[in-house]
C-alpha cells in the first residue's frame, strides 16, 4: 500500500525506480540512522523485473554447493568472455570483475530474505557449469522478497511517485523534483539519489538517435522503459556507453488475454519456499510442465522453422520479406499491417517440430516447447485448416489471397528461385493437409544495453571519469557499458549493482 506522504520533505537517500536494482540498493542503505524513499512511477512496483523469466545467473552459490557443482568467478569470467567475443574491447572489464565476483553472494542473500530457487540449470553452449538460478513461482517474487525486507527496515515507498529531475548545488546532487497525483513536490536529500530506472528500450527517441533509425518504430518490451534515468544522468553530464547495444529485436507471440496460472500464484516467502520444496522434489516432468507454459507465452520462436521451410506472413496473407534474413526480419514485421505477422507451415513441419531436436521455443537448459504444447497451451495463436482456404478463415486473414501466395511459394521451391524476396533456402514447399498457423507474433525490443557511466562503487561518472557527487546508479541504468551474454545476467547486475549502490550511498 502507498504511504501517507510525509510533511518533512527530506530524507537521506533517494531511490528513482522500484524493480530488482532499486528495492535491493533499499534495503541495503536502509538502517536507524538512514532514511531512505523509493519513487516508482508506475502504480505498482516491479519494473521488468516482474516481467522476466526470473533466471539469475550466478557462480559459487549455496545451491551450486548442495547440487555438487564446483564454480568459481573466475570460471563465470572466462565463459562469458568467450560468448561475448569481438565485444570484449567495449565492455567494462572492472564492472565484469564485480559482477561475477559478487553474483553467487547476492543470490545467497536474496535466498536468506525469503526467495527460493529452483536449479542450477546449464546454459549451453555459453557455461560450462550449472549456473541458472530460477526464482520460484515466478519473477515478481524478486519484488515481494525485497519489498518485504524493505518494509522490514523501514523504508518508505511511493507508488506513482514519478522523479522528473534532480536539483544540485556547488555541482552535487541535493534534492529530486517528483511528480504524481498530488502534484510536483521537491524532496530535500541529505546523502545521495541511486537512479534504478530500468533500460530505455520504450524510448523511441532515444533509439532513433542512438541505434538505427528503422528501429525506432519498434515496442519496447515493457513501456515503462522510458529512459527516465538515462535523461536524468544525461542533463547531469554524466558518460553513457552502449548506448546502440541491444538484445534483440525478437519476434514474439502476443500474450495471451489473461495471465497464465503460474503468473498469477502467490509470492509471498512461505508459499515460495513450498514452491521451492515442491518443484525440487517433484518429478522433472512437472516442473517441465510449468516451464512449458512460460515458454509458449514468454519466449520467442525459434527461426529454425524458417530454415526448415515455414513462411511468414502478414494480416493481408502476402509474404513480405526473405524469412532466413535474421538481421532485418523485426523491422520487416514491424512495418506489417497492425505490425504482426504469421508463421505459415504444413502438416510434414508441424510433426518435425513436435519433436527433438525442432523445438518452436526454449529456455536453453529447462525445457522446450513443441508445436504440440503450443496446441495444448495456447489455443489462442494455434490455427489450423484441411486446405489454406479454411485455414485461412480460422485466423481471418483473406483466404484468396492466402492461397495464391502459398501457390506462388511453392512454385519458387519447385523451381528452387524466390523471386520475391531472394530467399535461398525454400524446404520443401507447403503441401501436406492440414496446414498451421502460428501467430500473431510481434516484434519487440526486451531489453537495451546501453546505460550510465559508473565506477566499482556505482557511483556515477562524467566524460572526465570524474564522479558526480551525490549521484549512484544501479541495474540497466547503471549499466556503464557492461556487455551481458546469455540468460540469467541482467537480473545478477540488477541485484549485485543494487547491493552495492546502496552499501556506498550509505556512506556518503
Ligand atoms: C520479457 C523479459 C524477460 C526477461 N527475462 C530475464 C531473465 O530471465 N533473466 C535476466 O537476467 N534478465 C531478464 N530480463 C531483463 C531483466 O528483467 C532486466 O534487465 C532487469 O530486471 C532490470 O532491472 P532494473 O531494476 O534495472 O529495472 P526494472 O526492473 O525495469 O525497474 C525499473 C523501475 O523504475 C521505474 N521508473 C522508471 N522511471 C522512473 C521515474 N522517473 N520515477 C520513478 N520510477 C521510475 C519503472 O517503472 C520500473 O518499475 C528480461 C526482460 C524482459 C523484458
Amino acid at each position: 500500500m502507498e504511504s501517507p506522504i510525509r510533511k518533512e520533505e527530506t530524507c537521506d537517500i533517494a531511490i528513482v525506480g522500484g524493480g530488482a536494482s532499486g528495492l535491493a540498493a533499499a534495503v541495503t542503505a536502509a538502517s536507524s540512522n538512514c532514511d531512505v524513499l523509493v519513487f516508482e512511477k508506475c502504480s505498482a512496483l516491479g519494473g521488468s523485473t516482474a516481467l522476466a523469466i526470473g533466471s539469475v545467473t550466478a557462480a559459487g552459490t549455496k545451491l551450486q554447493c548442495r547440487a555438487g557443482i564446483h564454480d568459481s568467478p573466475e570460471d563465470l569470467l572466462k565463459d562469458t568472455d568467450n560468448a561475448i567475443g569481438d565485444l570484449i574491447s567495449r565492455d567494462n572489464r572492472e564492472l565484469k570483475k564485480v559482477l561475477v565476483q559478487e553474483a553467487g553472494d547476492t543470490v545467497d542473500w536474496l535466498a536468506n530474505l525469503g526467495a527460493s530457487f529452483v536449479g542450477p540449470f546449464s546454459e549451453q553452449p555459453i557455461h560450462r557449469s550449472p549456473r541458472m538460478h530460477n526464482i520460484v513461482p515466478n519473477s515478481r517474487s524478486y519484488i515481494s522478497v525485497l519489498r518485504q525486507a524493505a518494509t522490514r527496515k523501514g523504508v518508505e515507498i511511493r507508488l506513482g511517485s514519478q522523479v522528473l529531475d534532480l536539483i544540485t548545488s556547488e555541482g552535487g546532487v541535493t534534492g529530486v523534483r517528483v511528480n504524481s497525483l498530488s502534484g510536483s513536490r521537491t524532496i530535500k536529500i541529505n546523502k545521495a539519489v541511486i537512479l534504478a530506472t530500468g533500460d530505455y528500450s520504450s524510448n523511441k527517441e532515444l533509439r532513433a538517435q542512438f541505434m538505427a533509425k528503422e528501429w525506432a518504430q519498434i515496442e519496447g518490451f515493457n513501456p515503462s522503459c522510458t529512459g527516465d534515468g538515462h535523461l536524468i544522468g544525461m542533463a547531469m553530464g554524466a558518460a553513457i556507453r552502449n548506448m546502440d547495444l541491444c538484445n534483440g529485436p525478437n519476434l514474439r507471440f502476443v500474450s495471451p488475454s489473461q495471465p497464465i496460472w503460474v503468473e498469477s500464484l502467490p509470492t509471498f516467502p512461505a508459499f515460495a519456499r513450498l514452491m521451492g520444496v515442491v518443484a525440487r522434489h517433484a518429478p522433472k516432468y512437472f516442473f517441465r510442465l510449468i516451464a512449458k507454459r512460460f515458454l509458449t507465452v514468454h519466449t520467442a520462436p525459434s527461426t529454425d522453422i524458417f530454415r526448415k521451410g515455414a513462411i511468414l506472413i502478414n494480416k493481408n496473407g502476402k509474404r513480405f520479406t526473405n524469412e532466413l534474413q535474421n538481421a532485418s526480419l523485426g523491422i520487416a514485421v514491424a512495418e506489417q499491417p497492425e505490425n504482426v505477422a504469421y508463421i505459415l507451415f504444413d502438416s510434414a513441419l508441424a510433426r518435425k517440430f513436435s519433436v527433438p531436436p525442432n523445438y518452436i521455443s526454449t529456455a536453453p537448459g529447462i525445457a522446450y516447447a513443441y508445436f504440440h504444447d503450443y496446441r495444448t497451451l495456447r489455443k489462442d495463436i494455434v490455427f489450423i485448416g484441411q486446405t489454406i482456404g479454411q485455414l485461412a478463415e480460422k485466423a481471418s486473414i483473406s483466404p484468396t489471397a492466402l492461397t495464391e501466395t502459398v501457390d506462388k511459394y511453392n512454385h519458387f521451391v519447385l523451381v528452387g528461385k524466390d523471386d520475391d524476396f531472394g530467399r535461398e533456402n525454400l524446404g520443401q514447399g507447403l503441401h501436406e493437409a492440414p496446414f498451421c498457423i502460428l501467430g500473431p507474433v510481434k516484434v519487440y525490443i526486451p531489453v537495451v544495453d546501453g546505460g550510465l557511466d559508473v565506477d566499482c562503487k556505482c557511483r556515477v561518472l562524467n566524460y572526465e571519469g570524474e564522479i558526480i557527487p551525490g549521484l549512484y546508479a544501479a541495474g540497466s541504468v547503471g549499466q556503464g557499458g557492461l556487455i551481458l551474454p546469455g540468460h540469467g545476467l541482467h537480473i545478477a547486475w540488477a541485484l549485485v549493482s543494487g547491493r552495492i549502490a546502496g552499501r556506498n550511498a550509505k556512506t556518503e
